[in-house]
């Protein structure tokens, strides 16, 4: 047997426990890897803690991100020893995710680990680093950000998607401004590359549709009031890649900054991405983030750890990114 979370059926709610499972309890997928490690995302938190409904069936094994190696292989395309990791595509969601020390998976989510890289390294950037990396691509495609330039803000700051997109930023040259809500973050995130700071409580106060124009571009994790100042302070032709939730849901914005300064909303997905944005965010990352970086942006964790990481994460209280050790 082997260790597993599970999200259940309890009384109608969703509930995670940890349970042993045999390979007979495994979907019949066509590739089995033995995963070393998963990690801890927003989703992952609002999955563990049931405080969103994020298994659309249950059982579900939890965990959105794994890394590991293959064990046995009905495809051609994988064999075993091949080094692997998977981003989304439906993981603890309508599959069975990374919160298990073996998994069968379909092999057209698997992608190659790239060179140089541990499976660690992978589970450092995860589903926060991809998309953070997928924001960046986004931005530089709509063609308005400069590096030297006007500034380019991340909100969300010191979480995963903004503590990855400030380095990707910095490292490409862009002059980046960090918003965030914890003031004892500062001297990691000008580490990282962060020139200037914002607070979260200025940006969540409701403002005008119109602003001063502040940014070239930006990376927005927070939704709400927060990304309709961010998409109201847009400089003319900027646009704003928003990924994120964690401030809300909702967006309480006016039509004013699209159709009086041209400013756009991207909006961002990394579960259904097809191969070639990922292939294209790998690239970013594996060319424009620095080891130091991604060494002080992610600490390991053990597996038995996995409730009270998700309550942190929920919490705002984790700083950058978590790996999971499956082994530990
Ligand atoms: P995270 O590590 O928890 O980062 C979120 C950050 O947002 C926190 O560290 C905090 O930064 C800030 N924050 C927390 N609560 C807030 C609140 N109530 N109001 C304003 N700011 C708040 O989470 P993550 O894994 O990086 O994910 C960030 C967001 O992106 C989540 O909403 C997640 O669901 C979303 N996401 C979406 C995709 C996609 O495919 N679209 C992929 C990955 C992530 P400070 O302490 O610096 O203020």
């Amino acid at each position: 047997t082997f260790r597993a979370m599970l999200i259940e059926d309890q009384d109608g709610k969703p509930k995670a426990a940890f349970r042993d499972l045999t390979f007979s309890d495994l979907p019949d997928h066509d590739v089995l890897v033995e995963v070393a490690y998963s990690t801890v995302n927003y989703k992952d938190g609002l999955a563990i803690t049931g405080k969103g409904r994020i298994a659309r069936r249950l059982p579900m094994v939890a965990g959105i991100d794994l890394a590991g190696t293959v064990v046995e292989s009905r495809s051609p395309d994988w064999a075993p020893g091949d080094k692997v990791i998977v981003n989304g595509w439906g993981l603890s969601e309508t599959e069975w995710g990374g919160y298990s020390r073996y998994q069968r998976l379909k092999p057209e989510w698997l992608t190659r680990l790239p060179e140089g890289f541990a499976l660690r390294d992978a589970m450092a950037i995860g589903t926060a680093g991809y998309t953070a990396a997928l924001c960046v691509a986004a931005l530089e495609d709509w063609g308005t950000i400069a590096p030297g330039g006007k500034d380019v803000l991340v909100t969300g700051a010191a979480g995963g998607v903004g503590s990855t997109a400030i380095s990707l930023l910095a490292s490409k040259g862009y002059n980046v401004t960090a918003a965030t809500g914890r003031p004892e973050t500062h001297d990691y995130l000008r580490a990282l590359g962060a020139v200037n700071f914002v607070s979260r409580e200025e940006l969540a106060e409701k403002g005008g549709p119109l602003q001063k124009e502040r940014w070239a571009g930006a990376v927005d994790s927070v939704g709400s009031t927060t990304l309709a100042n961010v998409l109201a302070q847009t400089c003319y032709g900027g646009a704003v890649a928003a990924c994120g939730l964690a401030g809300g849901f909702d967006l309480p914005a006016s039509v004013m900054p699209h159709i009086l300064r041209s400013v756009a909303l991207i909006g961002i997905d990394s579960v259904m991405a097809p191969q070639a944005k990922r292939d294209r965010a790998r690239a970013l990352l594996a060319d424009h983030l620095g080891r130091t970086s991604l060494a002080s942006i992610a600490g390991v964790e053990p597996m038995h750890k996995l409730p009270e990481l998700a309550a942190d994460i929920l919490a705002g209280k984790i700083r950058g990114r978590v790996v999971v050790d499956l082994e530990a």
